[in-house]
């Protein structure tokens, strides 16, 4: 007997990476191999030496063919075993390692539109919906476009058994948020980027297109965003450990670019200031303030403890990214 492993991986596409996946068929009881692909045909590779390795790194219950059949998340490597530029997550791992001993977690809010037949989801085939105001966590026919694809991607992050802690319909048509955490810095990667891949695939069945573009629609509409909610042991238990992560993200202006030039192709166009944003090249923290670049929940300041909400990230941010960031940035200041 055999079962079916869907091998996923991320691709070179400029400037945003996209999900890839073949499915290899392996004989009962058998480990994951290490696989290969054409990089040639995803930007990884230039077509007279174009084989790339695949390693799975993690695997999950596929909650779409059921049975013993596997969804398998790898790492890209060249064949000389060194790990492939678009590679993120090996860049991640030495530093989740150097700094376990904080215990940093993290849960990261995922937006995205759905778009039908070129428009997005709702919209109707001439002109606008209504301005945006009762979309939001919104009910009804006339407020929510969707609602059977974002249903079953749950129900299928569950039975994959991913840390999906819970959705929302946001504040325009067609526009979602599901969350994933709070788990550590390489498991909320992992289970983000299947869960993207997972909701790129149940959408497919409906005939939708997913975007995690960060502006999607020009004009009045809110971007989409990533937020990246995160602690450490030190901030779950005190006070003095949450203001040090929020002077640390601000420390000095490089910083402030190092952090935001990475978090996603589009930013300037997101972080307008508006919508819910602050600038993109202004830092800023401050209790309960969704201006800000970093927002601390109002009962973090009333426990005296918890964790911080980075706002920044794009939708289209890369969670290996954003997560090795903030743990080198904030873990190295609370380590002095
Ligand atoms: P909001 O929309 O109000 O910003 P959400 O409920 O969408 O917040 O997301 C909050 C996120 O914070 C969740 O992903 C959750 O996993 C995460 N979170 C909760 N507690 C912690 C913590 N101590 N450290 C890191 N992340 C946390
Ligand atoms: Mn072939
Ligand atoms: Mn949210
Ligand atoms: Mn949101
Ligand atoms: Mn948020």
């Amino acid at each position: 007997m055999t079962f079916k492993a869907e091998y996923i991986w991320i691709d070179g596409t400029e400037p945003t990476a996209k999900l890839r996946s073949k499915t290899r068929i392996l004989a009962d009881g058998a480990e994951l191999p290490t696989w290969g692909f054409d990089g040639s045909s995803t930007n990884q590779a230039e077509g007279h030496a174009s084989d790339r390795v695949l390693k799975p790194v993690f695997s999950c219950p596929d909650p779409i063919r059921g049975g013993d059949d596997v969804l398998v998340l790898c790492e890209v490597f060249n064949i000389d075993g060194s790990a492939h530029e678009t590679n993120t997550r090996a860049l991640l791992r030495p530093i989740a390692e150097q700094y376990a001993s904080q215990e940093a977690i993290f849960g990261i809010e995922q937006e995205y539109n759905f778009f039908k037949d070129g428009r997005p989801f709702g919209f109707p085939v001439n002109g606008y919906p209504a301005a945006q105001g009762g979309y939001y966590c919104g009910v009804g026919a006339d407020e929510v476009f969707g609602r059977d694809i974002v249903e079953l991607h749950m129900e299928r992050c569950l039975t994959a058994g991913l840390a999906f802690c819970g959705i929302n319909a946001e504040v325009m048509p067609g526009q979602w948020e599901f969350q994933i955490g709070p788990v550590d810095a390489l498991t909320v990667s992992d289970h983000l980027w299947v869960a993207r891949w997972l909701l790129y695939r149940t959408a497919e069945e409906f005939d939708v297109a997913v975007t995690i573009d960060a502006k999607p629609v020009k004009g009045d509409w809110n971007g989409a965003g990533a937020h990246t909610n995160f602690s450490t042991k030190a901030m779950r238990e005190g006070y003095p450990a949450i203001i040090t992560a929020c002077e640390a993200l601000g420390s000095d202006q490089e910083k402030v670019l190092e952090h935001v030039n990475q978090y996603g192709h589009g930013i300037q166009d997101r972080l307008t200031g508006l919508h819910e944003t602050a600038p993109w090249d202004v830092y800023s923290y401050g209790v309960s303030d969704r201006g800000a670049s970093v927002r601390i929940p109002w009962q973090v300041e009333v426990e005296q403890k918890g964790y911080i909400e980075d706002r920044r990230p794009n939708a289209n941010v890369d969670p290996y990214v954003v997560t090795r960031l903030l743990v080198n940035t904030c873990c190295s200041a609370l380590e002095k």
